[in-house]
């Protein structure tokens, strides 16, 4: 089988990550935090090296504002519910978003909208381009916060998070980054870019497994907590504790999960993130440079040569985006994501709403052979016409 959901989650995960795991089930399985016997101390190192690997890779001097939740979705409602909820009585609060943002973003932003918060959507162009200067231009006085995310998943377009987040920092204006189609592909410097908040999926590029992501809060900034309990610490008390990690981070946390995404990160850091992301991001323009030669098929997203995240869109005349999406999995065992990608306004900005698209995404474990795979079999199905494809199938809805 070769694999090109990649924004979706890596697969297969690396050798280091899936025995960290193991190890972590099997070696350290008391609860972290709440014992003072050694195997407790043993799983709260576990966290404390996993913290400490995140906060390494994205320039975060603190690791106790690394706070780990079940996924980048669980950090961008920690972020958005956090800074919002307390303020909402505060009629007329304002925020700042693009047209690219997952429903992770979009569905507790229409939330907020429901609760008075007033939202504006900083137009951009078919392929996802954003000028920074409009997204400066959309702020005002009330604006609370600005989220962007780093790079659309359906697109590809990357946002321009330095400009925007050292701009906003000079106004005292917290930047929220949805990083979940760039950790472990671009470099990313929480100080250098002027990024208050940034949400982390640890089961995509970091190469962790399902079920772990970080919420990274710069000091000083406060939110309300969306989930309370136990922390094993202040336990007298009725109110959470004000200290990170243990405000935001109550209940047992997924140890092994967390061990697995420091082994990951452990990877990444060794071959080195830049290495790793030019080499996917080289996969991504070979399969841009072949496919746009192939009659019949439409590619979206930044022209090739344009900086993107290694996620290539493209849509085969006559087909509608989940049969092709069918026919490339039991015709020639490749896995790949069509549909709308849980990101229903970049398709309203691509034109692709009604037809959704068929994404190819690149990870740590694809492999020029599996480029040309997927070109041969892209150039046969479009080939032939849409009826020799389907004439057996039923239509599949994965919308
Ligand atoms: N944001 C973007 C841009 C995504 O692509 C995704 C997942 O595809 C998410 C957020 C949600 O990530 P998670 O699965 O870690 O909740």
């Amino acid at each position: 089988m070769i694999y090109l959901d990649n924004a979706a989650t890596s697969c297969p995960k690396p050798r280091e990550v899936v025995q960290a795991v193991e190890q972590a089930l099997s070696d350290v399985c008391a609860n972290p935090s709440r014992g003072a016997y050694e195997l407790s101390l043993q799983a709260s190192r576990a966290l404390l090296r996993s913290r400490r690997a995140v906060a390494g890779l994205f320039g975060i001097d603190d690791e106790s504002r690394v706070i780990f939740t079940l996924n980048a979705t669980h950090a961008l409602n920690l972020a958005l519910k956090g800074v919002f909820s307390a303020r909402a009585p505060e009629r007329g609060a304002h925020m700042v978003t693009s047209r690219l943002e997952h429903n992770a973003v979009a569905r507790p932003l229409a939330t907020l909208e429901r609760r008075g918060v007033a939202v504006t959507r900083v137009p951009c162009t078919p392929d996802g381009t954003t000028d920074p200067a409009d997204i400066l231009a959309a702020v005002r006085p009330e604006t609370r916060l600005v989220v962007l995310t780093h790079a659309s998943n359906v697109l590809g377009t990357l946002l321009p998070i330095a400009e925007v987040g050292l701009a906003l920092k000079e106004w005292g204006i917290p930047l929220l980054v949805d990083s979940a189609q760039t950790a472990g592909c671009f470099p990313i410097d929480v100080e250098q870019m002027g990024i208050s908040l940034l949400a982390i999926s640890g089961h995509k590029g970091l190469l962790g497994p399902q079920g772990v992501g970080a919420l990274y809060i710069a000091p000083g900034l406060e939110l309300e907590t969306l989930v309370e309990g136990g922390t094993g610490s202040r336990s007298e008390s009725l109110e959470q504790p004000a200290e990170t990690p243990d405000r935001y981070e109550a209940g047992t946390p997924n140890t092994p999960g967390i061990a697995g995404l420091a082994a990951g990160i452990e990877v990444l850091v060794r071959e080195g993130v830049a290495a790793v992301g030019a080499r996917e991001l080289a996969m991504a323009r070979r399969l841009r440079e072949r496919l746009a030669q192939i009659e019949g098929i439409r590619l979206y997203g930044p022209a090739n040569g344009t900086p993107a995240a290694p996620i290539v869109p493209l849509a085969v005349e006559g087909m509608a985006s989940a049969d092709v999406a069918h026919v490339l999995d039991r015709e020639f065992h490749i896995a790949v994501r069509a549909g709308l990608h849980c990101a229903p306004e970049a398709h309203r900005v691509a034109g692709t709403l009604e037809t959704g698209l068929v994404r190819l995404s690149i990870g740590h474990a694809t492999t020029w052979a599996d480029i040309d795979a997927a070109v041969e079999a892209l150039t046969e199905i479009a080939g032939k016409p849409a009826e020799h494809w389907l004439k057996n199938w039923e239509k599949m809805n994965v919308r």
